[in-house]
């Protein structure tokens, strides 16, 4: 089958697509790969979405345990004011 479309995506790794859906994955050398693998469309899917996941906070509010202002989402709370020092608390917490 004839390559529709190709391109170096970095870090050693390239894309090929061969006509229909899925893409391949060539680690370090287009010609001779020392590892491929072929993508189907609903594993593309899931990998953006598994993606997307990891950029959101982890919780949807985050406090400070000293004076118990909200921060809003974030990965963590604060167990001291110095810690959130700089930092502008939520008004709106519920
Ligand atoms: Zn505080």
């Amino acid at each position: 089958m004839d390559v529709i479309n190709r391109a170096y995506l970095g870090d050693g790794v390239y894309a090929e697509q061969y006509g229909g859906d899925g893409v391949w994955l060539k680690a370090n050398d287009l010609a001779n790969p020392t590892d491929k693998i072929f993508l189907e469309p609903s594993v593309i899917k899931a990998l953006f979405r598994f993606s997307e996941e990891g950029k959101k906070p982890r919780f949807d509010e985050t406090f400070c345990s000293q004076c118990g202002q909200g921060f809003g989402p974030g990965n963590h709370g604060f167990s001291h004011c110095d810690d959130h020092e700089g930092q502008e608390p939520v008004d709106d917490v519920a």
